[in-house]
Order: C-alpha cells, then sequence, then structure tokens
C-alpha cells in the first residue's frame, strides 16, 4: 500500500458519481418529477412516518413483508400480472438493488455487460462488486444492434447483462423481442432489464415485466425515484423468479430498508393514482420538447423516458454553461456533443426553450454547432 487514506489501488483518484447539485430557478438536470405530493398525500406519508416513529427502538421488518405486497399489487396494475410478493425485492434506490445483483450474482472471475451509451452508474456497480466490466456498443440512433449484442453474450458469458429500457441517457426503449433474444443467449446468466423510465414508455411500447413468465433469468428493475416523483425517499425494487429475490438475502445487510423507508414507501403506494397522475402530461411536454428541439435544427434522439437526448455541439460545455448563466440547469451526459435536458413543468420547459434560443442565436452560435 502506498500512500493515504489506503484506498483500493483501482479506486484511487476517482471522484464519486454525481450531478452538480446547484441552487438555480430551472432544475432538469436529474430526471426527478417536477411534481411534488399533494398536501394530502405528504400529510399521509408524515402520519405514517409518526406512527413508526413510535417504534424506532425496534428494528424494522427485515423482510419488508407488507412493502412487497404493496409493490407485488402495484406492479400488476402497471404492466405485470401474476407477480406475487416473493417475487418482490427492495432497497434504497434501485441503484442499490442492481448493487446488490452484481454482489450476489458477479464477483472475481465474472463479468458483467452492457451497451454503450448508457447508464454511467453500471460500470460502477461492476467495480465495487470486483466484476469484470464489458461494453458493447449501440447503433448510431442508439438502438441496440442485436446480432452484435447476441454475440457478444454468447462469446463473454456474463453473469449479468444490464439492459435499461428506456436507456439513460439516451430514451431508447427495448423491443421485447430484442429481450427474450438475449434472455435466450444468456443461458443461466441474469439480464436486468432496468425500467427507471418504465413508466413514461410511449403508447405501444410493452413493458419487459410481460417477459417474466418466460424466461426465469429475467429481472426488471424499477424506482419511485422518477414517475413515482419520490426521489427523495430512496426507494427502488425489482421483480424475479422467487429463488433470485431469495439469492439477494444473503448479501444485503441486515435491515437495510428502515422502517421510515417501508412506511414512506407503503403510504406513498396507497396514492399511486396521485403520483403517477401528471406522467401523461409529462410525456406530452416531452413529446413537445422533443418537436421544438428539430424545429431549431438539431438532432434529438426518439425518447420513451422523461428527458430529451439533443446536439450535437461543437462545444457542449459552453452550451450547458450558457443555459446555466440564465438559470437553467440541464446535464452534460451522454456522447460528446450531446446535452440532456429533463421534462419539467410547462414553465420550467418554457424557461429552457428561452434560454435555449437566446444562446443558439447569438453571433457565434458557428461556433458552438
Ligand atoms: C435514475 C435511474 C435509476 C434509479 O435510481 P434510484 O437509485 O432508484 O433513485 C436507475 N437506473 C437508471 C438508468 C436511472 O437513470
Amino acid at each position: 500500500m502506498t500512500g493515504w487514506p489506503p484506498l483500493r489501488d483501482d479506486l484511487r483518484g476517482l471522484a464519486p458519481y454525481g450531478a452538480p447539485q446547484l441552487d438555480v430557478p430551472v432544475q432538469l438536470n436529474v430526471n426527478e418529477n417536477p411534481y411534488g405530493p399533494s398536501e394530502k398525500c405528504a400529510a399521509d406519508i408524515a402520519r405514517a412516518v409518526g406512527d413508526a416513529a413510535a417504534t424506532l427502538n425496534r428494528y424494522p421488518d427485515r423482510e419488508f413483508t407488507e412493502l412487497r405486497e404493496a409493490l407485488a399489487g402495484y406492479l400488476n396494475g402497471s404492466g405485470g400480472s401474476g407477480i406475487t410478493p416473493d417475487m418482490v425485492w427492495a432497497a434504497n434506490g434501485s441503484n442499490e438493488v442492481m448493487l446488490q445483483l452484481l454482489q450476489a450474482f458477479g464477483g472475481p472471475g465474472r463479468c458483467a455487460l452492457s451497451f454503450a451509451p448508457t447508464y454511467s452508474m453500471y460500470p460502477e456497480y461492476a467495480r465495487d462488486a470486483v466484476t469484470e466490466w464489458v461494453v458493447g456498443h449501440r447503433e448510431d440512433d442508439f438502438t441496440l444492434d442485436l446480432d452484435h449484442a447476441r454475440s457478444l453474450v454468447l462469446e463473454r458469458r456474463p453473469s449479468v447483462v444490464l439492459l435499461p429500457s428506456p436507456n439513460n441517457p439516451t430514451g431508447t426503449a427495448l423491443p421485447p423481442e430484442a429481450v427474450s433474444a438475449l434472455c435466450e443467449a444468456a443461458g443461466d446468466g441474469l439480464v436486468v432489464v432496468d425500467e427507471a423510465y418504465g413508466e413514461f414508455r410511449r403508447a405501444g411500447t410493452p413493458s419487459a415485466l410481460e417477459l417474466l413468465p418466460l424466461h426465469r433469468n429475467l429481472v426488471v428493475t424499477r424506482t419511485m425515484s422518477k414517475a413515482f416523483a419520490l426521489a427523495g425517499a430512496r426507494v427502488g425494487y425489482l421483480a424475479a423468479d422467487p429463488a433470485i429475490a431469495d439469492a439477494i438475502r444473503v448479501v444485503r445487510l441486515p435491515y437495510h430498508l428502515s422502517a421510515v423507508t417501508q412506511a414512506t414507501a407503503i403510504a406513498a403506494l396507497r396514492h399511486a393514482d396521485e403520483l403517477l397522475a401528471k406522467v401523461d402530461e409529462l410525456r406530452e411536454e416531452r413529446d413537445r420538447t422533443v418537436a421544438w428541439l428539430r424545429s431549431r435544427g438539431l438532432t434529438v434522439a426518439d425518447s420513451d423516458a422523461n428527458f430529451a437526448l439533443f446536439g450535437t455541439f461543437a462545444d457542449r460545455h459552453e452550451v450547458w454553461q450558457q443555459l446555466l448563466d440564465r438559470g437553467v440547469l440541464i446535464r452534460e451526459t451522454g456522447p460528446s456533443g450531446w446535452l440532456r435536458v429533463s421534462i419539467g413543468t410547462a414553465q420550467e420547459m418554457e424557461s429552457f426553450r428561452a434560454a435555449l434560443t437566446e444562446v443558439l442565436d447569438t453571433p457565434h452560435e458557428e461556433e458552438l454547432r
């Protein structure tokens, strides 16, 4: 060991993941739902947390039985059918769920696979779980090149394949045939379809939940952070073969889901319809945003999520900075030259359009593009 603190060699010099948290008027950078819970819903959550407070001397239900039942019920009304509580697992955000999957099913001598550009946390789970990271490519329009994907799976035999649908940061959803083909190619390796943005998918785009009865190696993860407007509560979950949910228990920390978290999530799920009510509005706002960006001559990836990836700019950092100077925070992410904007309220999107119009119409536009 050299240096202080005695960090793992492969972690030395690395920066922690995270977008800038800046206090600006229009925050469109981390794909949050711009609408908070109603007063009634917030009061219900506060009451549930208040009840839990009286028993905080005790450890919480380690198996979060009531929450699993509520999540199974929700999934059966959100693209799934026949999902039972023993098929559900939950943790502090779907990030923790996926890390646990890598801890349980990855490890030394094994590899995990995804297709770039994709969510930048995936290689970090692999690294933290001491799992080799293998990355394939996507087509120029960010759809999956299925022949390439299948042959990479057959060649590398990953124990976990991470397939976001819709993908972040591109917004690209996966057709069910592709998910099925990769489940078959993966053999006993797990295929994790990360549906963090599943509720925002366009009409006619099915959820991978429908495929659960067909593939025992398929895992579908969801989160309450995005469409569900509950990012601050940190609740993510999965549905899979009960044997998979059961196996994760070996690597989870004891009582990983606090009594406060469980009470919050259960109360929020009683208000699912209300919390999700703005999803249709956000989908329309997304389609309007995509159309407007295209009308400005920009290239925009087709999006099934609550964000749009657009470009391309010779100096994307300068465009990002100029928007920030006008009080609009978006995300510098994705392949070089591209920027990602999360979909906010109609008013926030108006501010975004006004700011971007100013930036694009300034004399040095040619240098930015
Ligand atoms: C936001 C996001 C998640 C969910 O994160 P949480 O930990 O549940 O808040 C998962 N996957 C992708 C691709 C995301 O963008």
